[in-house]
């Protein structure tokens, strides 16, 4: 895989950067949730709609919109630390948490996931670059009867899919390229070896469900969804997400002054998802547009 060569042991130390964390969300496991955002991914999806979430360690983001100039000609020259700014021009991403932390954010709102059939869902980045953090606090997430999912793209080490595949109760595993060589090119990892750790999650007989990308020029086109989809049913999977492309990542490239592959690109319509939506209905998936 290429990418960032990550040092796996750092996630030994029981605490993990926290990009950030999301309550009361309605996505990305059912019922009210809590999302917790690990940061670091060895991936670089053209598209992350979470360029931030990217770095495996603390940044700082500029939003020049918000400087008042009040140290330095402009947002991008100010040498200051984010704590002395007084505008929120620059601001720190990340912050390191131990288990301890992260469940007691988590248990916070155990009330609503009663209530509502949600919980916790641990994404990024990919969480499972910290799987030795994870193998901490999910079961200590278990102890207090919290339901815990995990949205993942197949990074991160073998040995921390085995080793959570079956206390981790719901698993959204992001397939995006099954071309190898297209999936190595455009997102910098083989298609191979992140199916890999979706086989054995379902050897291990965890329940999945697979969400795609439906992103113009890379992922939605017809030949690659056919292709996953052959792959998924291979596995006795049934269920089928697809998330439409949107811009709501745009603005963050500027931040951190990095290029946007997509710019400028439309969202896609609700005709063209409901047509890559039949690719998968024609072959007995039971499939949701979102997420
Ligand atoms: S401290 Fe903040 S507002 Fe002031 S110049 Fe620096 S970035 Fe701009
Ligand atoms: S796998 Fe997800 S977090 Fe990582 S680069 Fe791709 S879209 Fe971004």
């Amino acid at each position: 895989m290429r990418g960032r060569n990550i040092n796996y042991k750092d996630g030994s130390m029981e605490k993990a950067i926290v990009m950030n964390t999301q309550k009361f969300s309605l996505h990305d496991g059912g019922g009210i949730r809590t999302l917790i955002f690990l940061k670091g991914c060895a991936l670089h999806c053209p598209w992350c709609a979470n360029p931030e979430s990217q770095n495996r360690e603390i940044e700082v983001m500029r939003k020049p919109n918000l400087c008042i100039k009040c140290s330095a000609e402009s947002c991008q020259a100010c040498t200051q630390t984010p704590v002395f700014c007084p505008t929120g021009a620059m601001a720190e991403i990340g912050e390191w948490m131990d288990v301890d932390q992260v469940v007691s954010i988590a248990r916070r709102d155990s009330i609503f996931y009663d209530a509502t059939g949600g919980g916790v869902t641990f994404s990024g980045g990919e969480p499972m670059e910290w799987s030795a953090f994870l193998k901490e606090t999910v079961p200590k997430l278990k102890e207090e009867g919290l339901h815990v999912a995990v949205e993942t793209c197949g990074a991160g080490p073998m040995e921390g899919y085995r080793a959570l595949a079956n206390s981790v109760d719901l698993w959204l595993f992001d397939l995006k390229i099954a071309d190898e060589r297209e999936s190595k090119s455009m997102i910098g990892a083989s298609f191979e070896t992140l199916f890999s750790r979706l086989r054995l999650l379902r050897e291990c007989q965890a329940k999945v469900v697979v969400r795609i990308p439906l992103i113009p020029g890379f992922t939605a086109k017809e030949a690659n969804l056919i292709r996953i989809a052959d792959c998924v049913r291979a596995l006795q999977i049934e269920d089928i997400h697809l998330l439409p492309f949107h811009q709501y990542g745009e603005g963050k490239y500027q931040s951190l002054g990095r290029e946007y592959a997509l710019e400028g690109a439309s969202p896609m319509t609700e005709e063209e998802a409901e047509r890559f939506k039949s690719i998968f209905e024609e072959r007995g998936f039971r499939v949701q547009i979102g997420g």
